[in-house]
């Protein structure tokens, strides 16, 4: 019993990897390593290095290593990129998972579990937001993944394949023990910019809005530890091999954190004060966004563990001055 992940050398991804090979899961990635980082996997899990909508190369792995379940991160993330180039967004998203989706049919692999997000709902009416919210996208990212959502259905009641679609609010954090996290450059993320502020590799962190109709003016966020969503996958695993129908469920703690007090739980972290800007609004923004986690804690059996901003916070910093010494290293062994 295998399990293929794909984007696997990825954030989220790569984080999924750890908690399947520490439970002493089998597992395969297919990463194209275009924003993901082959030293993010452990030590012995097969990389091979492809598109995840490469079908010949998904075949052959599904073949080669008996793969029952999928676990599809492989994707595009960043919301404005996805303004200015929607049919990169169309193809990476959408069409990819259209060509997995045919090898998993077509080789019979019937269990998928697929990384959606709370894009999805747009503006919701009401907060905190549920499943049978009225989901409408206000990026071609969200588009490209409701689009694969509808994809996924109508492919479930055509054929053999049950799969848990998995809505990711504002994910964050990085493994408790600092050996992965979020290392892709230029991310725009809240938490990442707000370390990366804390371990002096940027001046400031812009306050997007302060005059929202909120406690602080500030945008609300519902963050989720990455090793938590990683721990909501594995459960979403369970769940199918356990014959559990094809469902779709919110992944987040169900508890708001505003930009300012995700800046000052960095603050109290990193034990230093450091330069925080107010700006205007970032035009986009959603205002609050909350899960509403009922469906998935009745569904799974998943605690989450990392329920704690002060703990999230501090996890990505750790991770995030790992990640400052190893550039340090690197650039002295350049100029040497
Ligand atoms: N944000 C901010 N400064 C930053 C990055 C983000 O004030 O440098 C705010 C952003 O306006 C939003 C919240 O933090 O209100 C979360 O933004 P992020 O990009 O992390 O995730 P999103 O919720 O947009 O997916």
């Amino acid at each position: 019993m295998t399990v293929l992940v794909t984007g696997g050398a990825g954030y989220i991804g790569s984080h999924m990897v750890l908690a399947l090979a520490e439970a002493g899961e089998n597992v395969v990635v297919i990463d194209n390593l275009s924003t993901g980082f082959s030293s993010a996997l452990p030590e012995g899990v097969p990389l091979f290095i492809g598109d995840a909508g490469d079908e010949n190369l998904v075949e052959n792995v599904i073949a080669q290593h008996g793969i029952e379940s999928i676990i599809h991160f492989a994707g595009s993330v960043v919301v404005p990129d996805s303004m200015r180039d929607p049919l990169a967004y169309y193809r990476n998203n959408t069409m990819t998972t259209r060509n997995l989706l045919n090898a998993a049919v077509k080789c019979g692999v019937n269990r998928f579990i697929f990384s959606s997000t709370a894009a999805v709902y747009g503006n919701p009416d009401q907060m905190p937001v549920a499943e049978e919210a009225p989901t409408r996208p206000l990026s071609p990212y969200g588009s490209s993944k409701l689009m694969t959502e509808i994809m996924l259905h109508d492919v479930g009641s055509a054929h053999d394949l049950n799969y848990v679609v998995l809505r990711y609010f504002n994910v964050a954090g990085a493994d408790p023990q600092a050996r992965i996290g979020l290392q892709t450059a230029g991310a725009t993320h809240l938490l990442k910019i707000a370390v990366e502020v804390a371990t002096g590799q940027r001046a400031k962190i812009d306050v997007f809005g302060t005059d929202y109709p909120t406690p602080d003016g500030s945008c609300i966020r519902d963050f989720i530890h990455v090793s938590d969503l990683a721990q909501a996958h594995r459960a979403a695993l369970t769940y199918l091999r356990n014959g559990g129908g094809s469902t779709t469920l919110n992944c987040g703690y169900g508890r708001g954190y505003s930009v300012l007090e995700t800046i000052e739980a960095v603050r109290r972290v990193c034990g230093r004060n450091f330069a925080v800007h107010y700006s205007d609004r970032r035009p986009g923004d959603i205002m609050t966004m909350i899960a509403d986690t009922s469906r998935i804690r009745a569904a799974l059996d998943w605690t989450p563990q990392y329920d704690d901003l002060a703990t999230i916070a501090a996890h990505a910093l750790a991770w995030e001055e790992k990640l400052a010494q190893r550039h340090a290293t690197d650039a002295l062994a350049v100029s040497a």
